[in-house]
């Protein structure tokens, strides 16, 4: 049986839920209680458990919500687990699992779901840091008690084993640390039943051994020193991690307190070793930091791993070199969107599969930088010759479609590869250049690789260069809004006017938003940049409509990336400005590309239809140019179609291609069947204006009416358009 599942309520009234948000916490505490209550050596029962996770859920539950991410909460969580006794390593994994599966699901709120799974992720590498930060301090204060005990116990057992065997025996048998007694030669005399079942093997077995066969080849340098000091007279005891070879090979790791017994004349007598066994929490430690340093959908060495290698290899003595390969997928995003991320996910695992099986030499390396960003290392003295092989292997590797759901998906790349000898750049600057570089091989077409070039490093416009300027330039308000009329066809008057933003640079002059929003998508500015789009037009609009008198007030369209879809602020910014600029909601279109609601669920159409619900319009802009069904359109809260530019292309000629014209007839029908109205873009001759109106098309956009322009221009448009 797979997880439960429980539907939301859904647009159509799907219910199945319990009532509350409280009873839904509830839920996960009991889930979370189940899931972990077998691995936890507590003396609570599953439901005291449940009631001391309950609060816990509930601070996951308001970090999961709040506005502003914060760490602190999930270390919080992590370390009360460790509170709650909850400190087998299972128990970790199996609270992670339980969060990823059902925090969302049960504490969520209507808000889109990407934002709260990215969140939730990042609430449990907060938890794990927590509780791996909460099992070190812990140990810390153990070790100490266990010293503290060792030297009590010193004295104890220097008692007992003058008073009589049998109190020794007593104290000996009922500790619950390891606890072994060697003479000064060495010899195994005594051990308990807490060590032996450490060690895995007959008491024989370990009487036959000296201490000094104890070695392991993870001994710190300075741990038998020590031990030859204490058994000199030289030092009262020593404390020191140390792991041990059990019987059937594996390692025992082991808190380790060696003191020294001396006799009623005080002269050194015997070595006793008290031992907590470590090895649960170093594996934990140990996978802890494999998590950190490993890429969870790939397995492959992440960002931080691939920063520490680089480094290492740039820091490598003279003769050494390194060659670096950086590989961005071409078309990646649009795979992603057309067929949603779980296809985008496993492709990129295959891929990552494939590199993997490029660079298996020793000093190779590939790792994942994020998204679809990869990079494969190698090092060594000969590496101009070797980085060349890397990638054509690569690009080699990458030929074979990759088969998910059916289809066939051919994957290509564009790498940038830098190579060069150690000791001359810092990791960050070579994979600035790389990243550069393989962006020359996308502009050239993609499919390809180039070698890094410094002159055109210097030169070119680089994405890293205006990705780093973006921030700023929101602040020194370098963007501007240009608007470009939207004009009924029936009877030629402007309607509104699309917002369309620019980009004005220092050095490059104005920038289109194609060379900046891309970017602004991937670094995530694209939401307070959107946000200030939105506003600004929202505002302009207001304007116009003051200064309009008596026409039709004009109405504004604006565009909306996906990134912004899924924010959870979208539809209260919305409405907030609105309301400050006094527009109604009606004045408002909002334009969402057709790819970016491709597969959407209800959750990701929420936010959309709740503007819908309020008045504004939303468009599905660049129509046609995606895979989406036609009658998925019923399922949108969209009102208005955008006929992407190729169709007002394909009526350029004349006579206009009759397919062309078929298909425009058809969507524009099947569009007002559903009540949706018709834009059409791109119209640049009246040719194709009055083609476009005759196939019934309801309003037009294009250089035939007006390019895009200052505000006070389309004013002016709308005007002489009212008055004449
Ligand atoms: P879009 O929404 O499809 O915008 C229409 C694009 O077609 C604009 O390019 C416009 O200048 C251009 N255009 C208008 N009339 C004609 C014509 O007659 N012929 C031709 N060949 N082109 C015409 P622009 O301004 O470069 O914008 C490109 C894209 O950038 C937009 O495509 C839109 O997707 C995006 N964009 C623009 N502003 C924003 C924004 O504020 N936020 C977001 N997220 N995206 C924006
Ligand atoms: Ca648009
Ligand atoms: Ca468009």
């Amino acid at each position: 049986m797979g997880p439960l599942r429980f539907r939301r309520r859904g647009a159509y009234g799907v219910t199945a839920e319990p009532d509350g948000p409280e009873d839904r916490l509830r839920r996960f505490a009991t889930i979370w209680s189940r899931s972990v209550f077998p691995v936890t050596s507590t003396s609570l029962t599953r439901s005291e458990l449940e009631e001391q996770l309950l609060p816990l859920a509930r601070r996951l539950r308001g970090a999961l919500l709040e506005r502003a991410f914060d760490a602190d909460t999930g270390k919080a969580v992590g370390a009360a687990l460790v509170d709650a006794h909850c400190t087998d390593p299972e128990a970790l994994s199996r609270s992670l699992d339980c969060v990823d599966a059902y925090l969302v699901l049960y504490c969520g709120e209507d808000g889109p779901q990407e934002d709260l799974r990215a969140r939730a992720a990042r609430l449990q590498h907060a938890m794990a840091a927590g509780y791996a930060q909460a099992l070190r301090e812990r140990t810390l204060a153990e070790q100490e008690a266990i010293a503290q005990a060792a030297l009590r116990a010193q004295g104890v057992v220097a008692q007992a084993l003058h008073a009589s065997e049998a109190r020794f025996r007593a104290v000996f048998e009922g500790a619950a640390i390891g606890i072994g007694i060697a003479d000064l030669e060495g010899n195994v005399l005594q051990v308990n039943g807490a060590l032996l079942r450490m060690f895995g093997g007959s008491e024989q077995s370990l009487r036959d051994r000296k201490v000094q066969d104890l070695t392991h080849p993870e001994d710190a340098p300075q741990t038998w020193k020590l031990y030859d000091e204490l058994v000199r007279g030289e030092r009262e005891h020593y404390h020191t991690e140390k792991a041990f070879s059990r019987p059937d090979g594996t390692a025992l790791w082991t808190n380790l307190t060696v003191s020294l017994l001396r006799d009623a004349d005080g002269a050194p007598q015997y070595s006793l070793a008290l031992m907590e066994d470590t090895t649960e929490r170093r594996l934990l430690n140990l996978r802890l930091r494999y998590e950190a340093t490993h890429d969870a959908l790939t397995g492959l060495p992440n960002r931080t791993l691939f920063f520490e290698r680089l480094e290492k290899a740039l820091g490598a003595g003279a003769g050494q070199r390194f060659g670096l390969c950086y590989l961005d997928l071409d078309g990646f995003k649009t795979i992603n969107d057309s067929l949603g991320h779980a296809a985008g996910d496993r492709l990129l695992v295959e891929v990552a599969d494939r590199l993997q099986s490029c660079a298996t030499a020793p000093g190779e390396m590939v790792a994942r930088l994020g998204g679809d960003e990869f990079v494969a290392l190698t090092t060594g003295p000969d590496t101009r010759r070797e980085v060349d092989d890397l990638a054509a292997r690569i690009m080699n590797a990458m030929i074979a479609p990759v088969r998910i759901d059916g289809r066939e998906l051919t994957v290509r790349g564009s790498i940038g590869i830098v190579e060069g000898p150690a000791g001359g750049r810092s990791a960050a600057e070579v994979l600035r250049s790389a990243d550069i570089t393989m962006y020359r091989a996308k502009s050239a077409g993609g499919n390809r690789f180039e070698l890094a070039d410094p002159e055109a490093d210097a030169r070119a416009i680089t994405r890293h260069g205006l990705t780093t300027a973006l921030p700023a330039a929101l602040d020194r308000g370098e963007f501007f809004i240009e608007y470009q009329p939207l004009v009924h066809l029936g009877d030629g008057s402007v309607r509104g006017a699309e917002a369309l933003v620019r980009w004005l640079h220092p050095q490059h002059g104005v920038l289109g938003p194609d060379r900046f929003i891309p970017l602004a998508e991937h670094t995530g500015l694209i939401v307070p940049l959107g946000r200030w789009v939105l506003e600004e037009s929202v505002r302009q609009a207001g304007e116009w409509r003051e200064r309009g008198g008596d026409t039709d007030p004009l109405r504004i369209n604006v565009n909306l990336s996906p990134c912004q879809l899924t924010h959870p602020g979208l539809v209260q910014d919305t409405v907030d400005i609105l309301e400050r600029a006094g527009v109604a909601p009606e004045a408002l279109c909002l334009e969402v590309t057709e790819s970016a609601l491709i597969g959407a669920d209800d959750d990701l159409l929420k936010p959309l239809r709740r503007l819908a619900e309020m008045g504004v319009d939303i468009a599905l802009d660049d129509f046609g140019t995606g895979y989406s069904n036609l009658a998925n359109l019923r399922r949108l809260p969209v009102s208005v179609l955008k006929l992407d530019r190729s169709f007002t292309q394909g009526m350029q000629q004349f006579p206009a291609d009759p397919v062309d014209l078929k298909i425009v007839e058809g969507i524009v029908s099947l569009a007002h069947s559903l009540n949706l109205a018709v834009t059409v873009e791109g119209v640049e001759t009246g040719a194709q204006a009055e083609q476009l109106r005759i196939l019934g098309c309801d309003t037009a956009q294009g250089w035939y009416y007006a390019r895009p322009g200052p505000p006070d221009r389309l004013h002016e448009l709308a005007l002489v358009d009212a008055t004449g």
